[in-house]
């Protein structure tokens, strides 16, 4: 059952292209390029005021869905860094590679498995049409250094992929949190590539952030368990969204499936670039858990305690980007509506109010007005204890409603006149642009029942 209250079917707006993200997530502070002062470093951004509200809340109601509603579910936080012989185990110092062709004729670089298939049987770039040269591999974990000792320092990596934690990990959380399997371990955590064609904004990044599920199951009950997963994690995407036509499972082929994987899908988004992983489904089989048993020589099998049997788990993963919900998110929320009056379009996030940065502007209706002014910080005061909440009282009520629209905010309160008189505001829902007029005291209840994820 989606958590998030369905929103509103999809239209035929058409896409909107990448550049408009950048520039309202810059104007507006919700991403900014890394020290870009210095020029900036490809494929890293830092995330502004309204980001990181924008990214606490998708993360919070990530970990609220998965480890809190699940009673089979538990959650942990793993190192970034970590032995490097971890990396050998997951396949990640030999396999990590992509494969990448350059055009002889307009220089541009792509990676192999993202060119159509015609293109790579006859060799010729999609861009001009040149020839491509032979594909060179190149390794995507970041290196880094421990110790301080020059010739005693250990190599290791920032973590490629940031699940392998849950594997190493997971006979810990066995042995200390009474888990019995089936059960689940969840991680929010930064992983590191070296993306040789990072781009695209916050799409393809070198420095990102990862949600997995790995989920532990006695291999007989494998196929129900994928599937449950499957499905909760699509409906999960779905309840967020306004463009549900945009989201749709692509099964991986026989070709593209490791060896040891019966099924994968891929959860895909269409936005401008085309339609694109969000999050996976895999079935891990017990590749990681074996793999981790052989290099670590430590028994990661699993004894049931009332059959007494003794396996290594089998493991179905969900594994996504918080960045890119981040970036499909707030592709899918914006808008430019056209002004019934003829004046300027209000560009609008319609982001579910669950998620969206701020839940409340509060606006006395002038700012010469001692009594309005003050009756507003009073309810500011009261609210921000509650939610993330603006106060604005600079320039007139619609310029000030746009700007909240700009940003997502779902609800704005004006105190006018008649708050002085009757100790009503008015309530302005952002997409409808209906009003209401609400007594203060019932504000903080109605609010709360609405952007609060139940
Ligand atoms: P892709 O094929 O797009 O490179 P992947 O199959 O390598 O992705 P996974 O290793 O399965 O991706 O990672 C899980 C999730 O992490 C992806 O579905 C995506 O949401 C996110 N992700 C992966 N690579 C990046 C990246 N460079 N920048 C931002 N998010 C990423």
């Amino acid at each position: 059952m989606t958590q998030v209250e369905s929103k509103t079917t999809s239209n035929d707006t058409p896409f909107v292209p990448i550049e408009k993200i950048v520039a309202l997530c810059k104007r507006r502070g919700f991403v900014y390029p890394n020290s870009e002062i210095y020029g900036g470093v490809s494929g890293i951004y830092d995330f502004g005021p309204l980001g990181v509200e924008l990214r606490n809340n998708i993360r919070r109601y990530w970990w609220w869905s998965m480890v809190q509603l699940h009673d089979n579910v538990v959650g942990i936080e793993g190192a970034i860094i970590t032995h490097p012989k971890v990396w050998e185990a997951s396949g990640h110092v030999e396999n990590f590679v992509d494969r990448l062709v350059d055009c002889k004729n307009c220089k541009r670089r792509f990676r192999i498995d993202h060119l159509p298939e015609e293109n790579v049987l006859q060799n010729k770039c999609p861009a001009c049409g040149g020839e491509l040269t032979e594909p060179r591999r190149f390794n995507l974990l970041m290196e880094t250094y421990l110790g301080v000792v020059e010739g005693e320092r250990m190599k290791t990596y920032l973590r490629g992929e940031a699940c392998q934690n849950i594997y190493l990990d997971y006979d810990n959380v066995v042995k200390s949190s009474r888990v019995q399997i089936p059960f689940g371990i969840c991680q929010i955590g930064k992983a590191f590539r070296n993306e040789v064609t990072p781009g695209n904004f916050l799409f393809r990044q070198r420095e990102f952030e990862q949600w997995d599920l790995q989920f532990f199951v006695h291999p007989s009950e494998m196929q129900q368990w994928f599937d449950f997963w499957k499905e909760k994690r699509f409906e999960w995407y779905m309840g967020l969204l306004n463009h549900k036509d945009r989201l749709h499972f692509r099964e991986h082929g026989k070709d593209e499936l490791a060896h040891y994987a019966k099924q994968a899908f891929d959860i895909e988004y269409q936005t401008i670039l085309g339609w694109q992983e969000w999050e996976g489904i895999h079935w891990r089989q017990d590749w990681d858990l074996s793999r981790h048993g052989e290099y670590s020589g430590h028994d990661l099998s699993y004894s049931d305690p009332i059959t007494k049997e003794r396996y290594i788990p089998w493991i179905v993963e969900t594994s996504g980007g918080v960045d890119r919900t981040f970036l499909n998110l707030l592709l899918d929320a914006y808008e430019e509506e056209p002004d019934p009056s003829g004046k300027e379009a209000r560009t609008v996030l319609r982001l579910h109010p669950t998620i969206a940065p701020v839940k409340v502007a509060v606006l006395p209706l002038q700012k010469n007005k001692e009594e309005l002014v003050s009756t507003a910080k009073s309810i500011h005061h009261t609210l921000r204890r509650l939610m993330v909440t603006q106060y604005d009282d600079v320039a007139n009520i619609g310029r000030r409603y746009r700007r909240q629209d700009e940003i997502g905010t779902p609800y704005c309160v004006t105190i006018d006149f008649q708050t002085l008189d009757d100790q009503t505001v008015t309530l302005r829902e952002r997409d409808s642009m209906a009003q209401i007029r609400l007594p203060i005291a019932e504000l903080p209840m109605y609010l709360l029942e609405r952007i609060t994820w139940r």
